[in-house]
Order: structure tokens, then sequence, then C-alpha cells
């Protein structure tokens, strides 16, 4: 016998029409690309995003369809966001800072047919035009824009789109395991690889991920996701607000210190989201203003290791609770949150403190173990080092286009990082296996030696990364920038590490630069830093 109860399908319209039913007069703040703020609500949103779809419907964009976005973190997006998934197609979040030879690469793969972008990126859009073979449906998401028009012809504005479209549209029926979703890894090394997420695991994903010891976030809350939506469906954040109720703080285009400050207070936001990079940019902008942030409670950092001294920073100069978590693409992202547990109260303040610095426990819905090289289950010791692999219900299975599992023959992901996991199930990242270093045949983390460099008053940034070595094979070096009216010299940085790692672990020489290369989701190049600096090592002889 079955269980007896009502079946109904786990769709992101449901999460959209939760927020329209319940929650309709809830803002929606919106920084406009062009400027200015734009307010709405849940309600507007999901009419906006039934209209897009009946808007689609009339272009007779079909079923399935992948419809690509490349646009900031606004209204519009987060109605393309409900109205493509729901309406029975598939928002493919496009990262607009990859190479034009991947973007090209990237849309021709999903066969994309509708493209929706931001004024912004126009003139790229311009360029890619004659590449793009699938593309029936380019669309301005702004209101009709005569000199946009004169750029790329058969132009067509999401405002229109939206006027002419029906407010009280039905949602098509679903099965919950149709694509909703698709986003593609950067492609750092390698092609780009498309993960297509189903309307059943992004609705798991914001379940699990929204409980008291995941995001925790209310109807009682204002979120600022300054993680893109163009990358890893913003953390699942549009979601997960939707579900819960949640005020929502669009940033659009301008994520610098100072606009984040202002963003923040002006719109007493209370909770977070985004990598190292724009938190060490706010700390810049609160340095410089002598400003506080009176209504922050906590912000959720990942994506990178966050560095322990950001963590005290915002917690002893600013009351914030930066709270560390990790994930990926192919985990749609969120893995693990970093929430200490009952037993963990006793513990002295410095070892509780130390526990928040780890990526984190599973939230439920993820199982996560390290294994050897041979694939035999290393224990959960708090010490074997091994490769980090995943399951879970909103684990990717295969790459999109792919026929092949992406999994071992007993169904986990390898996520190539390299990682311990201690008895309650806490993850320390050490590494991602393409960057750590191997010095004389033992490892070294990078993750470490950066914490370190940060953590010096006179760094603003730090990447280590293995320059060759004709002893030792490899060597650590530092690429760092300094902070502002800071003069530390490579000597002093480098005794700074004495004590804090084995001695033969600290680096050869430190570097200094204006600036270090970064995705546009916040990730050190270290590929590139390998590039220009890797050789700087190979006369040494000791
Ligand atoms: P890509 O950069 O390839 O697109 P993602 O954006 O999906 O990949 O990033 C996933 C990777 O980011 C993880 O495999 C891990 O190496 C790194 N990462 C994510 N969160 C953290 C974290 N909290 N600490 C350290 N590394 C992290």
């Amino acid at each position: 016998m079955r269980g007896q109860m009502m079946y109904q399908a786990l769709t992101t319209g449901s999460l959209i029409d939760h927020a329209a039913r319940y929650h309709a007069g809830t803002e929606i703040v919106s920084v406009a690309t062009k400027g200015g703020v734009e307010r709405t609500c849940w309600a507007d949103i999901s009419a906006n995003a039934r209209r897009l779809a009946s808007a689609l419907d009339h272009l007779d964009v079909p079923a399935g369809a992948r419809c690509g976005t490349i646009a900031w973190n606004n209204r519009r997006h987060l109605e393309i966001y409900f109205g493509v998934g729901a309406g029975g197609r598939v928002t493919h979040t496009i990262n607009p800072r990859l190479s034009p030879e991947h973007l090209i690469y990237i849309i021709n793969d999903a066969a994309d047919e509708v493209l929706f972008f931001d004024h912004t990126f126009l003139p790229s859009i311009h360029q890619l035009q004659p590449h793009l073979k699938t593309v029936k449906h380019f669309v301005l998401m702004d209101p009709r824009d005569e000199e946009a028009l004169s750029t790329l012809g058969s132009l067509k504005f999401f405002d229109e789109l939206v006027a002419h479209g029906d407010a009280q549209h039905a949602w098509p029926e679903l099965d919950e395991t149709t694509p909703a979703a698709l986003c593609y890894t950067s492609g750092t090394t390698g092609k780009p690889k498309g993960v297509l997420n189903s309307h059943r695991s992004l609705v798991l994903h914001a379940l699990g991920g929204n409980q008291p010891d995941g995001t925790c976030i209310s109807a009682r809350d204002s979120l600022l996701p300054v993680v893109p939506m163009f990358h890893v469906n913003a953390w699942g954040i549009p979601f997960i607000a939707a579900m819960a109720g949640a005020r929502l703080v669009l940033p659009g285009p301008n994520l610098d210190g100072d606009s984040l400050l202002k963003l923040l207070t002006e719109e007493k936001v209370n909770v977070a989201f985004g990598v190292p990079t724009i938190w060490m940019g706010l700390m810049a902008a609160l340095k410089s203003s002598g400003a506080q942030l009176p209504d922050l409670e906590r912000s959720f950092v990942g994506g990178t290791a966050l560095p322990p001294s950001m963590i005290n920073t915002f917690r002893d100069d600013y009351g914030v609770e930066l709270i560390h978590a990790w994930g990926m693409t192919e985990t749609t992202p969120i893995g693990t949150i970093n929430m200490p547990l009952r037993k963990h109260s006793e513990l002295p303040l410095e070892q509780q403190r130390e526990i928040r610095h780890a990526q984190g426990r599973p939230i439920f819905g993820v199982e996560l173990r390290v294994v050897d090289a041979e694939g035999n289950t290393l224990p959960n010791d708090g010490e074997s080092q091994g490769s980090l692999q995943v399951r879970g219900h909103w684990v990717v299975e295969c790459y999109y286009g792919s026929k092949e599992h992406a999994l071992t023959d007993d169904g986990w992901f390898d996520t190539g990082d390299i990682a311990t996991l201690d008895e309650n199930g806490y993850l320390v990242i050490r590494d991602r296996a393409k960057d750590i270093i191997k010095s004389g045949g033992e490892w070294i983390s990078t993750v470490d030696l950066e914490n370190i460099a940060i953590a010096h008053p006179g760094i603003a940034n730090a990447a280590a990364i293995a320059a060759r070595h004709p002893r030792w094979d490899e060597r650590p070096i530092l690429l760092c920038v300094r902070a502002q009216g800071s003069s530390v010299e490579e000597s002093e940085l480098l005794a700074n590490y004495e004590g804090k790692v084995a001695k033969w672990q600290i680096p050869d020489r430190a570097v200094f630069v204006d600036t270090l290369p970064m995705s546009a989701t916040g990730k050190v190049l270290k590929n590139r830093l390998r590039d220009e600096y890797g050789q700087i090592l190979a006369e040494d002889r000791e």
C-alpha cells in the first residue's frame, strides 16, 4: 500500500504563488542598472512573472526552451527567474565576465532561444550576436529604447513584453523533475559545463537550505543577496526569499564597498550574502567612513575560504556575525553551513570561535565523505585529508548535454576539493586539488598561507600559489596587495609566519602587486598567477 496523502509537484511556481498569496505587499527593492531605486512587491513580481510566461507563449517559445539571462541582481531578473521556470522553460543564467569565446560556447551549447540582458551588456551582445546561432529573441531588460534598437536590430523590450502579457496566466502543470534552471561552471580548467536544476531540486534546496541551522530566513528579514543572480541561482536566495516571504534588496550593478554600505544602511538590511572579496570591500569602506552597521546581524560567506581575521573584525568591531558556508554549482549550491551544536556552548570562548572558522556541517539532504587516492573512505577525524565527495537531492548527476554520469561508480560526485571532516561532520576545505602545493612530496594548503597573510594589518588581500622549484618541485610563494597606507615589507610578512606553520611551509617569496586577478564570482584566478609568477624560483637551489 502507498501512503495516502495528497501529491503536489514541487515546483518553483509554488514558491512564487505562496509569496504572492501570503506576502503580497512585502517589499522588493531593486537598484536599477542606470541608477535609482525601484520599489515593488511580491504580488507585482508574481504578476509580471505570469505576464512574462504568457508573452513567451505568444512568441511561440516552446516548453523546455532555454532562455538566457545576462543581468545584475534586479527585479526584472527576479521576474525572469520565476516566469521562465514556472512557465515551463529553463532560466539559463550566464556569467557576463566570461571570455567572449566561453560566452559564445555556452549560449550555443545551451541552444538558448531567448536572451534577456541588462543595458550594461548591450555592447558585448552586439559583438556576440553574429555567433549566436540559436537565439531568436534578444530582449533588453528595460522599457523601449530607440538608441538600443539602432545598435541591435530586431531587439525586443522586457517592459513591452510584460505589458502585453496576461497577469492571470495559469502556470502549466509540470512534472517536478522538469528542468527549471541551467548554470555553467566557470570553466577555469577546460570548457564550462552546464548543471541543469530540476524544479524538485530547487524547491528541496530552498527547504533544506532554510532550516534554522541553515540560512534561517523568515518573513521578518530584509535580505541583501550580493551573490550574483548570474551564478548558481544566487545561492538559492530568490527561491528561499519567496518561500519565506522575506523582503529582498537587489543591489544592481554597483557592488563596491561604499555602494553596499549605503544600501545596507538605507534599506535596513539584516541578512546579507556574498563572497569574501565583497566583505573586504565593505570593510575598507567602513574603516574609511567610520560608519557602523546597526541593522546588519549576519552575513553568509562562501565561494572561497573566509579568513578568520575577517570573522573577528566583523564580530568585534561591527557586531556582525559572518557565517561560513560551502557549496558549488554542482550542488545548487548549498552544501554546508557553519552553525554550532548545543554542546559547543560549554566550550571556552576561543574554542567556540575556532569551530566557526570551518566551512560548516552538511544541511539535511547533503552527505559528504573524504576519500584517498584509491577511493577508500577516510575517517571523519578532523585530520585525514582527502578528496571531498558529495551526494544528495540537489547534487548534479550528469552535466548538461552529456549522456555519461559525472559520478563515481558508487554514486558520489567528486568536488575537486581537498578536505577534512570531523566526527560531527564539520568540513574544512584545505584547498582545491588543482591549487594545493606539493613541496618535496608534502602538501601545503594555500588557504592556510593566505589566512595568515590576510590577518596582517598591512595586507588587504593575498594569494598563495605553487612556483616551480628545481629541488622541491614546487614551493609556495605569495602575491600580496598592501592595505591602504601600509608599507609592510617582504621580510616582515614572511617572519610573521614563524610559529604559525611548520618552517618548510613558509613561503619562499612575497611579491607585492596592485591587484589580484579576480573572476566575476570573486575567486582569485590562480592559473593566471601561476602563468605569470610560476617560474620565479626556477633559478633557486635551496
Ligand atoms: P567554479 O568557480 O568552477 O564555477 P563554483 O563557483 O561552483 O565553481 O565554486 C565551487 C568551488 O568553490 C568549490 O569546489 C570550492 O573549491 C570553492 N568554495 C566554495 N565555497 C568555499 C568555501 N567556503 N571555502 C573554500 N572554498 C570554497
